[in-house]
């Protein structure tokens, strides 16, 4: 009887132990599918409301946009980095006027900062409110997470996401910081995230094939109007999937600011054309629809 019941202690110490142990790898970067796992329950704010969040609630029971249909002419994603001011302050309220929504790619430092020139808490729950994505730009956006150990990289890309999250932002994409990426850095985002964006230069296939390296084109001062009107009659034309990277709407002269004038004619171009405009998120989402009707076509195997 002793010998039964110091076994049974010894299972119930393992059990606590073996319960520990998820308890902590849950209190890290969330793996996808088990987010919304939360010990208390927490305050989020979306779609202009307040929700309290129990422990049991997920992600997915938040309220939101009803997912446009799936896609028969395209997919359009205005997508900024940085998490400047003057989104807030220009680029949200021309988008407001025509009923479209974007990303926010925020840096966690920058968000807690004390500079002006970048979006709080304030700005962004409000953003988050209105039906826009608030993505991870990473924690430091210090240098290229292709520079680092792959601790340190690890680092940027689990504690902005928990961080954020902590906050109620409702994160679950990544936007590589200086468009640096590679295969390791994708599988260590895969842990956390549900797809990332990294440079490019082109058009996504929709769906896309790698969720953890979408492609995004750069707009600039520079860039002509009709450059990016190629880009969006393309994306169109082939149901593919745009995602436009912007940093600062603002009408002053510098290369990374594309002047109010030219984003309010860019919005309306959006407007009138057939191509849905969407947060990453939202494509995202869009894409693993699809993808599960794929699969739930695919014909059994025949054993014979
Ligand atoms: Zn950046």
């Amino acid at each position: 009887m002793v010998k039964e019941s110091s076994s049974a202690t010894r299972l119930g110490q393992a059990l606590l132990f073996a319960g520990l142990v998820v308890l902590v790898a849950l209190g890290g970067c969330k793996v996808r599918g088990s987010q919304g796992v939360q010990s208390e329950p927490r305050t989020v704010h979306a779609r202009g409301q307040r929700w309290e969040l129990n422990a049991t609630s997920t992600r997915s029971q938040l309220p939101g946009r009803p997912l446009p249909p799936q896609p028969q002419h395209g997919l359009v994603t205005l997508s900024f980095d940085d998490g400047y001011s003057n989104v807030y302050d220009t680029a949200f309220p021309i988008m407001r006027e025509y009923g479209l929504v974007g990303t926010a790619n925020v840096v966690w430092d920058y968000v807690e900062g004390w500079d002006p020139n970048y979006m709080h808490r304030e700005q962004l729950v409000a953003l988050q409110s209105a039906g826009w994505e608030i993505a991870s730009h990473s924690v430091s956006h210090s240098r290229p997470l292709t520079e680092m150990s792959l601790s340190e990289a690890e680092y940027e890309l689990t504690e902005s996401a928990k961080d954020l999250r902590a906050l109620g932002f409702d994160v679950t994409d990544f936007v590589a910081p200086y468009d640096a990426w590679n295969a390791d850095l994708a599988r260590t985002a895969s842990n956390c995230y549900r797809s990332v964006a990294a440079g490019g230069d082109c058009l996504n296939a929709y769906p896309p094939a790698d969720l953890f390296t979408l492609k995004r084109v750069g707009v600039y001062s520079f860039t002509p109007l009709t450059s990016v009107y190629k880009f969006v009659n393309e994306a169109e034309r082939g149901n593919q999937w745009l995602i436009l990277m912007f940093h600062s709407v603002a009408d002053r002269k510098s290369v990374m600011m594309v002047p109010s004038a030219r984003f309010r004619e860019l919005v309306e171009y959006l407007h009138s054309r057939q191509v849905e405009v969407v947060t990453q998120r939202e494509a995202v989402q869009l894409a693993e629809g699809l993808r599960k009707q794929v699969v739930a076509q695919e014909p059994a195997v025949v054993r014979r």
